[in-house]
């Protein structure tokens, strides 16, 4: 493959002192879609990227970014709003081992994940793809995953680095964030990743941090990442999120993908003709894709097929670890035997096992509930949209009383869900609550299992005897479900995210989602059960929170400044495992931090009687708070020890030394929060006002989206038009907002910034100026000439 044998074996820094600026330029952008760009006469490789995170989505045939198109078999586990309730960085390390083989036996050198982004409102269309709204939960299971997928070599890529928040305008949208909750939250569950995890590489988010593009971003890539974090390995950027490629080069942004639209590479070798662009960015930056290459290179070589049986078992039971038991009254559960079990809920068949989007993977197999166990009577009970009909009541009703424990599988149906545009409400839909109460109306034991990739209101929780949730369990859920109704498996999930009452209840609720194109963290450090519980807020289930059909009991607690021991014991009759979880609280009286943070957490699985003592480190970010650098103030914290943020028996201060001070003088609301933060008080906080974003004619440029621009020129609006109708043509020729791969579709190509339409879709340079003229209204000649062409280009990627 290789023709000049000499030249193959030069090192890199050879390669880029022959190489010309040209060819190092081009070198940093991709092949292909999912290709990078081989040079034999330099011994450079390509390699494959493919999409992650819960299992590999390895495209041959025709290429997309949305998990549209076919997709080889892949193990589909869990998704990591699932795996992220096992709280267990093994298990994380087992499921990134096996993505890893597959990714090996496919040619595969770098896998799309694991999404280490913070779950900060429950209505995050993707909030499926990432573990947990704390940080460091967040980061100890992606570290876990990178582990596990990269001890054989393949790459593993973190994404979305970072404030990747919500999915509306998610091109383009600027997280408005002040310092100490980027680095507290945000920054943090990277940065355990980064440096527990050592991945080989990052990815840049889609949207700007107070004004900056990602990709652009030379603070977060090159200052934090690379020289605060140590990180060594490759920033990729996200499909089609390269804003500036000058820019870009200079913040340390390697490898634009995909490729083949050459975007701003020209304009690139200008700048280091020029001297704006030192020549050495774009060398450290060709340098770190060659080094990538040649390493997934090598861990290629001893490729092999991977195993189908052992991974989809491992699949099942990471599912069945997962799981969360939120309720068991009257102990329902486990099911014995020779209890008589029906089903109910159209997702029993329509199972929804895995998210809608680019983590969208065609699975080895799939088992429903209903597959799992054919021979129990069934009643839909509803539709698969999630309505009902008084038919389908009745005759659920008839089938829940003639049976002794009915199992409800309820949640969100896919059209709910989804990549690229986020939920409307936190409601389930009103056809399973209405199967839910009349079940429970006819039968005292009713379980429901839960399939949501996040949380939703469960306003019918206290008429069912147990409450089971398995998120998007995977291939293997229809069995896993059974291995945990049935006990075979004692669940010991815990929930990696607050469940709110209602989603008023959410800090976040005023200013989160659709019509807000700027996420506006005006909560600041409250996110989650930092905001409740620090706020007092009732919730149906608090962060931390799951079951078990056995009892433990925890004791010989010891707490110094550096370490956290105690001793745990299984007191009941079943084997199970249980995760101790370790809270810090500032000194009494302290204001402006949540009353508690989590700071340990460790699972442990014992026989009935077995007990264990565990030891917790604890350093100085332990107690630490951002204060342009971290800082501990002296004084006695509290540290918490239990089984759940809201369930935290033991409890021991310690003092600790410090040089710092408490924070103090913030406004109000930060203080100690109350109800929702206002933007009177979030921007005293910032120090700065923050305008509402305004679209104004003869101020676009290639950061607006053909959807936003439809409104200030009729020919653009026609366009966005013929979009919409390309694109129902693809789909049964209707229009159907309520199908979430069209939904996903029209936002992702008519909301996405024009500069990812170039990269991703081909628009060229000429088409960019006249869309953006005529937006702006200064050119109205070349309106049909740019309809046509516009409609050749979405024709071309859709
Ligand atoms: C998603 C990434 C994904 C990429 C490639 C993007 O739209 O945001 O998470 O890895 O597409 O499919």
């Amino acid at each position: 493959m290789i023709s000049d044998g000499k030249k193959a074996d030069m090192n890199t820094e050879e390669i880029l002192s022959r190489m010309n600026i040209k060819t190092k330029i081009e070198l940093c952008s991709g092949e292909d879609f999912w290709h990078t760009k081989a040079h034999t006469y330099y011994g450079i490789p390509s390699f494959q990227a493919s999409d992650g995170p819960h299992g590999l989505r390895k495209q041959d045939g025709l290429a997309d970014m949305l998990g549209v198109n076919r997709s080889d078999p892949a193990t589909c586990f869990p998704t990591a709003s699932t795996s992220g309730c096992s709280w267990d960085p093994a298990l994380l390390a087992e499921i990134g081992e096996a993505i890893g083989e597959e990714a090996a036996a496919y040619e595969i050198g770098l896998v799309l994940g694991p999404g280490v982004s913070i779950r900060r409102d429950p209505l995050c269309g993707r909030s499926f793809e990432y573990f947990s709204e704390d940080p460091y939960l967040s980061g100890g299971l992606g570290a876990g995953y990178v582990r596990g997928m990269q001890k054989n070599g393949i790459g593993a890529c973190l994404k979305h680095f970072a404030c990747n928040s919500q999915e509306y305008k998610r091109f383009s949208s600027d997280s408005q964030i002040d310092e100490r909750t980027l680095r507290e939250i945000y920054l943090t569950s990277f940065e355990i990743a980064v440096k527990e995890g050592k991945p080989r590489a990052v990815m840049s988010a889609y949207n700007k941090i107070n004004g900056v593009y990602c990709s652009d971003n030379h603070e977060l890539l090159t200052d934090i990442l690379r020289n605060e974090w140590g990180f060594d390995g490759l920033v990729v950027t996200d499909w089609g999120g390269l804003h500036d490629r000058i820019e870009a080069f200079r913040a340390g942004c390697d490898l634009s993908m995909p490729g083949g639209s050459g975007y701003m590479e020209s304009e690139a070798c200008d700048a280091v003709r020029e001297g704006e662009l030192p020549e050495a960015c774009v060398d450290d930056s060709a340098a770190r894709v060659i080094r990538f290459a040649k390493n997934a290179e090598k861990a290629l070589e001893n490729r092999a097929p991977f195993r189908v049986e052992e991974h989809a078992a491992l699949a099942r039971r990471a599912a069945a670890e997962s799981a969360v038991l939120l309720k068991n009254e009257n102990d329902v559960l486990p099911v014995a035997p020779d209890k008589k079990v029906g089903l109910f809920g159209a997702m029993a068949q329509v199972f929804r096992y895995q998210g809608n989007g680019s983590s969208h993977i065609h699975p080895t197999r799939i088992i429903s509930p209903r597959d799992a166990a054919p021979k129990l009577p069934y009643a839909p009970g509803c539709r698969a949209d999630g309505e009902t009909t008084p038919e389908l009541i009745e005759q659920a009703g008839r089938l829940a009383a003639a049976v002794e424990v009915p199992v409800i599988f309820a949640g969100l149906p896919e059209s709910r869900e989804s990549e690229g545009f986020d939920r409307d409400d936190m409601k389930m839909p009103a056809g399973h609550i209405e199967l839910i109460n009349a079940v429970a109306d006819v039968n005292k034991n009713a379980v429901v299992v839960l399939l949501t990739g996040s949380v939703v209101e469960t306003p019918w929780a206290d008429r069912v005897s147990a409450i089971v949730y398995m998120g998007l369990a995977g291939q293997a859920g229809g069995e896993a479900i059974y291995d945990v109704l049935s006990g075979r498996v004692n669940p010991s999930g815990k929930l990696s995210q607050s469940w709110p009452l209602v989603y008023e209840d959410c800090a976040t609720s005023a200013y989160y989602g659709a019509g807000h194109k700027n996420a506006q963290y005006r909560e600041g450090v409250y996110v989650g059960y930092r905001y409740f519980d620090t706020a007092d807020v009732p919730v149906r289930w608090p962060f931390g929170f799951g079951l078990s059909y056995t009892d433990f009991e925890l004791y010989g607690y010891k707490v110094t400044s550096d370490e956290v021991r105690v001793t745990i014991r299984n007191t009941g009759k079943a084997a199970g495992a249980e995760v101790v979880q370790i809270y810090v609280s500032p000194p009494d009286g302290t204001t402006g931090r949540p009353v508690q943070e989590l700071r340990g957490f460790q699972k442990v699985f014992l026989q009935p009687g077995e007990s264990r003592e565990l030891v917790f480190p604890l350093n100085t970010r332990s107690f630490a708070y951002w204060n342009d650098g971290w800082t501990v103030a002296p004084g006695e914290y509290t540290v918490r020890c239990g089984t759940g943020s809201r369930d935290l028996p033991l409890s021991a201060k310690v003092f600790v030394y410090g040089t710092g001070e408490q924070p103090s003088g913030l406004p109000k609301w930060y203080e100690r929060p109350e109800g929702l933060p206002s933007k009177e008080d979030w921007e005293n906080l910032l120090g700065r006002f923050v305008p509402e974003p305004v679209l104004l004619k003869g101020t676009f440029d290639k950061s607006n989206s053909l959807m936003e621009l439809k409104d200030y020129s009729v020919y653009l609006k026609g366009m966005y038009y013929v979009v919409r109708y390309l694109l129902g043509k693809r789909y049964q020729g209707k229009s159907d907002i309520s199908d979430p791969t069209f939904r996903m579709m029209l936002e992702s190509s008519t909301d996405c910034s024009l500069s990812s339409m170039v990269i991703n879709a081909g628009l060229n340079r000429e088409l960019l100026e006249l869309t953006l003229e005529m937006a702006n209204g200064r050119s109205f000649g070349n309106a049909l000439k740019l309809v046509f062409k516009l409609a050749a280009v979405y024709r071309e990627m859709l």
